[in-house]
């Protein structure tokens, strides 16, 4: 079973859920017609099934390896990434002066999560390219743009981002590594950076290195990081690598899975480094590089559930097991219900990610500080709970194929493998729900408040048509507007941060009935009225336990000492 780009799907999405002719209506990006959203998604499509796919399996089997300092990548990764790269979908939201192609993020998104259900290894070269992009195109000097940015979105030279240390993880304001003016303009950076992701490689002419670092004047914490790019190579006078940087991969990391990405433990030693943004400013600067990726690592969970999905559903109408209508597992009322788990929380989970994006090409389109607090609000929801639902589809997807599912060669443990660290890296899970809970309620609940009244809205207008899904989503979010309430009266962040994670899982599976009603709306007796019909009544229910687990505070969650849990 090879894997499909789901492009009619996202027309969907498009055209009944998300609201992208809204986006389409801006000045900005107007040229944004359906016409041309289907071309671009088809030709990304293509090349994601005939290029990527074919990939997927030996980058598993064949991990990249280090050889006298240099990144050999998986057997047929060069040439992958040569099609990204000539397809222009590294520069797809990047700047058009500087060869980008100017496309909305929601765009954007879609072909990030294809690309990543065809071949997440190698899709991470371009997630952290594009990231690169957009940080230097919004904070670095215009000689620095001039240089690297048409270099990175051609794919002639790769980016990376580099923050982690081995002390300095979740906490990166425990950063040590060091930076020292060379009197000239540049700066002499020090250090040690863990877990790089595509840190080298032996297919682009120059790798370029987001790293962040601490001058002399710099207080401790985040407020004293700046932000470096450190090419490997130093660009000669004519813009081409020249002399090699004081820089080297120690390391290769061997990992779970997302054998085909080298993981890459960084030495900096005085390597020439330009200041991007203000100096002390480095973490601004690198927020607009986190939420990116964060937004594309939440894609990233929804491609491989997408991936994952599609492999056991081929499986359990091949598989035969026990007397059923068609012979097939399918037909199992266990399998089918697994099957529709999965597919109700693929489309839940994708619906979020894409309306997260819609809001982030409204608030550039507009400017309007309202699309900008909203898509910072839905930033962590869709980067948890689409990462989330990656790992439970793929885990489902490998009990679909029972035995076989445990045993390599179907790919199905795979999946399990590869997506399992997207609810670690670009701020765990754990941190994305204490960021919702925290700084995107500074504004006393307001955002979500707005939210919710969008939900309800939406459940009156199809309570003459769908009256008791109406309802269900309904009363759902009534009860999310009591727990946000309590929320948000917690003084003490510390009751806020204990229910966190169910509170952020609750306001996803409220958001989901509310897409799935909408697609109901736009199906009525179709297959996406039934689809939805069974995440509303069989799925949103969970919200109950979750919220109930939101509002208990941090006493009981403190409550055993620490002499009693190692008992
Ligand atoms: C395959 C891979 C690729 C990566 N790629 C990159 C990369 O390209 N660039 C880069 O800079 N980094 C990268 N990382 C690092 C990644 O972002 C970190 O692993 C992640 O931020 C977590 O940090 P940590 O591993 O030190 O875990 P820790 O921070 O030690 O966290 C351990 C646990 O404690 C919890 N925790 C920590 N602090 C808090 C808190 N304040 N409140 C509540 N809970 C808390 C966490 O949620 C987690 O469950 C990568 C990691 C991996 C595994």
């Amino acid at each position: 079973m090879t894997f499909r780009s789901p492009v009619s799907e996202y027309e969907f999405m498009l055209k009944h859920i998300v609201g992208f002719e809204e986006v389409a209506a801006t000045d900005l990006f107007a040229e944004a017609s359906d016409d041309m959203v289907t071309a671009i998604l088809t030709e990304a499509g293509k090349m994601c099934d005939e290029v990527m796919a074919p990939l997927e399996r030996p980058g598993d089997l064949n991990p990249a390896y280090l050889e006298n300092g240099v990144v050999r990548t998986s057997p047929g990764f060069a040439d992958g990434w040569r099609a990204i790269a000539e397809g222009g979908w590294l520069g797809m939201s990047a700047p058009q002066e500087h060869g980008g192609m100017g496309l909305p993020m929601t765009i954007t998104s879609a072909v990030n999560e294809m690309m990543s259900g065809a071949c997440l290894s190698l899709q991470l070269a371009p997630l952290m390219s594009q990231g690169q992009i957009e940080a230097l195109d919004h904070h670095a000097s215009d000689a620095l743009k001039e240089l690297y940015l048409p270099k990175l979105i051609s794919g002639e030279w790769t980016g990376t981002m580099n923050l982690t240390e081995p002390q300095a993880g979740s906490d990166v304001g425990a950063l040590s590594s060091k930076a020292v003016p060379n009197g000239d303009g540049t700066y002499a950076v020090t250090g040690q950076k863990i877990y790089i992701t595509w840190g080298d490689n032996d297919f682009a002419g120059n790798v370029c290195h987001l790293v962040l670092a601490r001058l002399p004047d710099g207080v401790p914490g985040t407020k004293g990081i700046s932000l470096f790019l450190v090419p490997k190579f130093l660009p000669d006078d004519n813009g081409n690598p020249g002399k090699a940087n004081s820089l080297k991969v120690v390391s290769l990391e061997h990992k779970l899975g997302l054998h085909g990405s080298p993981t890459c433990v960084m030495q900096y030693d005085g390597a020439t480094g330009w200041l991007v943004g203000a100096e002390h400013g480095g973490m601004a600067a690198m927020f607009t590089m986190m939420n990116n990726a964060r937004l594309g690592v939440g894609g990233q969970g929804v491609g491989i559930a997408e991936a994952a999905y599609q492999k056991a559903l081929a499986y359990a109408l091949e598989r035969k097991q026990g007397k059923t209508p068609s012979g097939g597992i399918v037909d199992h009322a266990d399998v089918r219900r697994m099957l529709m788990e999965m597919k109700a929380d693929l489309f839940a989970s994708r619906a979020i990610l894409l309306a997260c994006a819609q809001a982030i090409d409204m608030s550039t389109a507009t400017g309007e500080a309202d699309c900008k607090t909203r898509a910072a609000f839905l930033t962590p929801i869709a980067k948890a709970f689409g990462t989330d639902t990656g790992i439970r589809v793929a885990d489902i997807g490998l009990q679909v194929h029972g035995g076989m599912g445990f045993i390599e060669e179907t790919g199905a443990a795979q999946f399990c493998r590869d997506v399992r660290v997207t609810s670690i890296y670009e701020g765990t899970n754990g941190i994305q729900a204490m960021d919702l809970v925290a700084r995107k309620m500074m504004d006393g609940g307001e955002m979500a408040n707005r939210l919710m009244d969008e939900i309800e809205e939406l459940a009156e207008r199809a309570r003459p048509t769908h009256p008791n899904m109406a309802e269900a989503v309904w009363q759902a979010c009534e009860s999310l507007r009591e727990a946000t309430d309590w929320l948000v009266g917690q003084g003490d962040l510390q009751n806020r941060f204990a229910g966190a994670v169910p509170y952020l899982r609750a306001f996803a599976r409220v958001l989901g009935g509310h897409y799935h009603l909408m697609a109901a709306l736009a199906d009525k007796g179709g297959p996406r009225e039934k689809l939805a019909r069974f995440y509303i009544k069989r799925m949103l229910p969970e919200h109950v336990g979750l919220l109930q687990h939101a509002q208990e505070g941090i006493e009981g969650a403190m409550a055993l000492t620490l002499d009693e849990l190692a008992s």
